[in-house]
């Protein structure tokens, strides 16, 4: 496909993750977290008293402070009952029930009840970001970090990465499906060879054109003939196909007579400033009797 064009997959591709972009982030919304998302139903196995959460300050929340308690000269606390932290709250909860699975930790409350404290007087951080004990963040932070639960989640979490990475850097630069000719399994020659053919798809994985050079070898590593062209180029990025017919000699064809014989496909990639690197797939040949 020239570069700069689109073929139907790209297009159904762009247009499926365009429409469910627009589906979850523009029409769901927060139903995806409620309903979709896994990681609500798991996050509370995950958490420990010192995980940081949207937390509502009770100890200086409680008693609300209600219009006849403030008149009658009762003590009540910092909350004014407004209700302006459920209002705006996308899951439609109450935080001051304490932290609730459909909690997405936006901070939306926060701010709604920090506007409330400045209105009344009040310091801000009523509904704040604490750990699960209510204590303030800001202090002891670094000793928090260094807690088994927070370590053993940056370990597993650095393996993970460590290994996508690796898996990145030893990624073969091309991918390829033998399909056996359903047509033509197998097919002795005049010459008394045996011929099978096969139907190569190639996916250049990388994003520099490259030449591939395909041998074919048995279980021991001896070449088999390869009757038909045995170069492929592949802009970056692109797929390709190629059919191939493989010959064994009549001396060989006579001694495997009736079996299925493993081979390579190797496929010798040459890209620019890169070293020559080797790709392998594996299938067999039919020696019929
Ligand atoms: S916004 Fe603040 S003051 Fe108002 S109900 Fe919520 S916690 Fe109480
Ligand atoms: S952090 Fe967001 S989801 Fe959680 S209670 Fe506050 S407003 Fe609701």
């Amino acid at each position: 496909m020239p570069a700069g064009t689109i073929g139907p997959w790209e297009l159904f591709w762009i247009l499926f993750y365009a429409l469910a972009t627009l589906g979850n982030a523009g029409w769901l919304r927060e139903k995806v977290c409620l309903h979709m998302c896994p990681y609500a139903r798991f996050q509370g196995s995950l958490m420990d008293a010192h995980s940081l959460v949207v937390g509502y300050d009770a100890a200086r929340g409680e008693p609300r402070r209600q219009r006849e308690a403030v008149e009658a000269g009762r003590a009540s606390g910092a909350c004014i009952d407004c209700t302006l932290c459920v209002q705006v709250c996308p899951v439609g909860i109450d935080i001051r029930d304490g932290l609730q699975y459909e909690c997405i930790g936006c901070g939306v409350c926060i701010d709604a009840c920090d506007q409330v404290m400045d209105r009344i007087g009040q310091p801000r951080g009523l509904i704040r970001f604490a750990d699960r004990d209510g204590v303030a963040q800001p202090s002891g932070l670094l000793k928090r970090w260094w807690r088994p639960r927070a370590v053993v989640y940056a370990v597993l979490l650095g393996v993970t990465v460590a290994a996508m990475g690796e898996g990145l850097r030893v990624r073969d630069p091309l991918r390829f499906d033998i399909l056996r000719d359903r047509g033509v399994m197998a097919r002795p020659t005049e010459s008394g060879a045996v011929e099978n053919v096969y139907r190569l798809k190639l996916m250049n994985a990388t994003g520099a054109p490259m030449t591939g050079h395909l041998t074919v070898r048995d279980a021991e590593g001896r070449a088999l003939e390869v009757e038909s062209s045995q170069t492929v180029a592949l802009a970056a990025a692109d797929t390709g196909a190629m059919a191939v017919s493989v010959r064994l000699p009549a001396e060989r064809a006579v001694a495997e007579v009736g079996r299925a014989l493993p081979v390579d496909f190797v496929v010798e990639v040459t890209q620019p400033d890169q070293p020559v690197r080797e790709v392998r797939g594996h299938s067999t040949f039919l020696v019929p009797r």
